[in-house]
């Protein structure tokens, strides 16, 4: 018994001489997946944050997301046209043309908002409903002295794929929905001098919602103005069914995130402005939009008068045909 002890003692120290060189590749296997997954975990990073896919570069028009917010206006390959010119011969004389220039899209930005805010006060401030930052912004820009709007959000054409937030009026929605809703959200963004549409390519196409919508409007004392996101729209005979105080967009100035394509917009604004007697532009909370309107707002009052919206509605209401 004695004897056979040690034989079984070399047996063991043979097998542990068989063991040890396996360790090694184990070792090195693990590096290798610990490298693997460090160089995934950091491509991954890259991608979804600090580059975004060259496909999403060149589609400036794509809509922008963010979690929690919900996607600015959706423009498809052609931006709806605006409506025609109307020529007004006293406009080329005697006053200067009348600019309204409003920021919608708020609520979803802080800082941005914040430098909207900053511009002149002649700027028109339209808030989301339920924005996180709704009411910081509001603050600021009645202390400077902005005129605010709800930005009332309506089913676009996308929907459901593009979703236009929280408070959005739904084609699907019954007459009693519809109106709880639009009170809802004009209980959220209160003292509200008018409304323009969020999206709504689908919404702003029809009739009867319209129609309850604007009477709703109307009862408060409110003015439309159109963001013409579609060309079939059928707000304006809507508007004057109901006699509500109405005007439609003229130009969307920053649906390409270019500089110098938002320069031209605004000058394309005052031209129109100087046809017309006034134009209404929308831009939207933008870097290079807030950059390019700090330039440009002294420029532009050298040549036009930039006035609340409800300015530039009450002559379009004036001279509806
Ligand atoms: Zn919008």
């Amino acid at each position: 018994m004695a004897k056979r002890r040690p034989v079984k003692s070399k047996k063991k120290s043979r097998r542990r001489k068989k063991k040890k060189p396996a360790v090694f590749p184990r070792i090195i296997a693990s590096l290798v997946i610990l490298v693997v997954l460090v160089v995934a975990a950091a491509w991954l990073v890259n991608f979804f944050l600090l580059r975004r896919p060259l496909w999403l570069h060149d589609r400036a028009q794509a809509p922008e997301k963010a979690s929690g917010r919900p996607a600015y206006e959706v423009f498809t390959a052609k931006v709806p046209p605006p409506p025609p010119v109307i020529q007004r011969p006293s406009a080329r004389i005697g006053h200067k043309a009348k600019v309204a220039i409003i920021i919608d899209d708020m609520g979803y930005d802080s800082d941005l908002g914040r430098r909207m805010v900053n511009l002149d006060k002649g700027i028109t401030i339209s808030m989301l409903p339920f924005a996180p930052f709704k009411r910081k912004i509001l603050v600021a820009a009645r202390e400077h002295g902005h005129e605010i709007m709800l930005h009332l959000p309506m089913e676009p054409m996308e929907y459901p794929s593009v979703k236009p937030g929280p408070g959005a009026l739904l084609s699907s929605m019954s007459p009693d929905d519809l109106i709880e809703q639009l009170q809802r959200d004009l209980a959220d963004v209160n003292g509200v001098a008018g409304v323009n549409n969020h999206m709504g390519s689908r919404l702003t196409s029809m009739d009867a919602q319209m129609r309850q919508i604007f009477s709703i409007l109307k009862k408060r004392g409110l003015f439309f103005i159109d963001s013409r996101t579609t060309a079939d729209t059928v707000c304006r005979p809507s508007a004057q069914l109901l006699k509500l105080p109405f005007a439609q967009r003229d130009v969307f100035i920053d649906h390409v995130d270019d500089s110098m394509f938002i320069r031209n917009q605004l000058k394309l604004l005052v031209k129109r402005a100087k046809r017309q007697g006034y134009a209404i532009g929308i831009a939207h909370p933008h870097p290079k939009t807030c950059e390019v309107l700090e330039e440009m707002i002294p420029k532009l009052k050298a040549e036009v008068d930039l006035v609340p919206a409800s300015r530039v509605v009450a002559l379009a209401s004036a001279h509806q045909p």
